[in-house]
């Protein structure tokens, strides 16, 4: 832990030169990863041996009306994150979490805080700190639901909505504020929001938060908060950056580890070869009209892309939603809840607008491009097999001449009551004349999008 004056502010590395201007992204390498990687057949069985809790809910000493809801709501034993966290965690101390999404760590911080300002009543008592909106909400609705009937109010101040109805909710005296570090920022630096009563933090997924290039944000709204205070950080991996921060931010933390593999072993991955891009798209339409594709994520690099394919997704009569950070906050969360209630059976989405979602029964996880990062795989990978079930990951390949490998065709069967038929060479396309001369990536997109539209 380095030294801390009695001044935070003095100790923040936040330059107000930086205020309001766009995040960079931090660099990382990108080095392509070996199409190995996204092949694993050799799937180990779902561990069924469920994990058995040191505790339970009613040992921690969490307040009546909390265990009443847990009862509630269907917890009945505490995940393995939660085991070991909510102790420490009802006792004040500084917590580290290594754990992906779906393990239960929303409970395992929400719980120690509801505790705490159930008794203190505190206004903006506690923090916690999202890399995107979409979690966001879901731990400001977690909150909500494991708080009912203490009467303890939340404020959720994420970017991408209107600020005026956030800042009426801050305005209110909320007891916890859930937001994104941008947004939050904003609103501190116009004086709405003040942390000085905020003795608990939370940093959810720091790993990410630091990759989106939020570091500088995260000490800004680090260097408003009291000192003595409780911090919880969780992350899926211990980067420099996470390294940095937990030894700047945090006193004698507890270190709680549910990291088990580098990726999900339940989870069937397997590559696609595929020419190019087009061919790609008849490849995924063939594989949608399986058997089995129930309820699919398709990954792409672009917003621009993610929208243009879930409209011809959409053109060839699958229910697709696209989730990218060009729709409004309010299409965001119509098409997670179409997606989730099963109304709407695809999902094309980028990296960034999926992170952290919790969707139940995701069948399968298609990479229509490969993810640059290996850890960016293991997250969206790990959007299926969620809760102990099998799921299956698909990546798509670059490799001219190629087909889809039989093992994979052969796996699943045509959907009987679909007679669409599918051409196995691409379409060539016609160059309308009328468009501006684009050039390098802006022009292969631009060539894709003309070509998937006359697919
Ligand atoms: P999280 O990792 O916090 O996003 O949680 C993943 C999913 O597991 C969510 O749908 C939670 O509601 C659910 N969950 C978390 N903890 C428990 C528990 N102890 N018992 C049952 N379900 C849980």
């Amino acid at each position: 832990m380095r030294p801390r004056t009695s001044n935070s502010r003095q100790t923040s590395h936040y330059s107000p030169r930086f205020a309001g201007k766009k995040r960079t992204p931090a660099r990382r390498s990108t080095v392509e990863i070996h199409a190995s990687r996204f092949i694993n057949k050799a799937i180990a069985p779902v561990d069924d041996t469920p994990y058995a809790p040191t505790h339970l809910f009613s040992d921690f000493g969490l307040n009546p009306q909390t265990i009443a809801t847990l009862g509630h709501i269907g917890y009945e034993t505490p995940s393995p994150i939660q085991d070991q966290t909510i102790k420490p965690g009802l006792a004040g101390k500084d917590v580290i979490g290594l754990a992906n999404t779906g393990t239960g760590k929303t409970a395992a911080f929400l719980l120690p805080i509801i505790d705490a300002l159930a008794t203190s009543r505190t206004v903006q008592g506690a923090l916690v700190l999202a890399p995107t909106r979409e979690l966001a909400q879901q731990i400001n609705d977690e909150f909500r639901r494991f708080s009912a009937g203490q009467k303890l109010y939340s404020a959720l101040v994420v970017g991408g909505v209107n600020m005026n109805r956030q800042i009426r909710e801050v305005q209110r005296g909320p007891h916890l504020i859930v937001g994104t570090p941008g947004r939050i920022n904003d609103l501190i630096d116009r004086n709405i929001l003040r942390l000085a009563s905020c003795t608990t933090f939370v940093l959810d997924e720091a790993d990410r938060m630091c990759d989106m290039g939020f570091v500088r944000d995260i000490r800004k709204i680090e260097s408003e908060l009291p000192r003595k205070r409780q911090t919880f950080c969780f992350s899926a991996t211990m980067t420099t950056d996470v390294k940095a921060i937990v030894e700047e931010f945090m006193h004698d933390p507890v270190t709680v580890s549910v990291i088990k593999n580098e990726t999900n072993d339940h989870i069937e991955q397997d590559v696609i070869h595929a020419r190019d891009k087009a061919h790609k798209i008849e490849l995924l339409l063939e594989l949608l009209r399986k058997d089995g594709f129930d309820k699919v994520i398709v990954f792409c690099d672009t917003k621009h892309f993610a929208q243009r394919l879930s409209d011809r997704l959409s053109k060839e009569g699958f229910t697709s939603e696209a989730i990218h950070g060009n729709k409004s906050q309010g299409q965001r969360d119509r098409a997670l809840r179409a997606f989730k209630s099963g109304s709407v059976r695809i999902l094309v989405a980028t990296d960034v607008a999926a992170r952290g979602l919790d969707i139940p029964n995701v069948s399968h996880v298609i990479n229509f491009d490969a993810p640059k990062q290996y850890e960016d795989y293991v997250h969206r990978i790990g959007r299926t097999g969620r809760a102990g079930q099998s799921g299956q990951a698909l990546t798509f390949v670059s490799q001219p001449g190629a087909s889809a490998p039989k093992s994979l065709t052969a796996r699943h069967h045509e959907r009987p009551n679909r007679s669409h038929s599918v051409r196995t060479e691409p379409t060539q396309n016609t160059k309308p004349s009328h468009r501006r001369r684009l050039t390098g990536g802006a022009a292969a997109e631009d060539r894709l999008v003309r070509l998937i539209d006359t697919l």
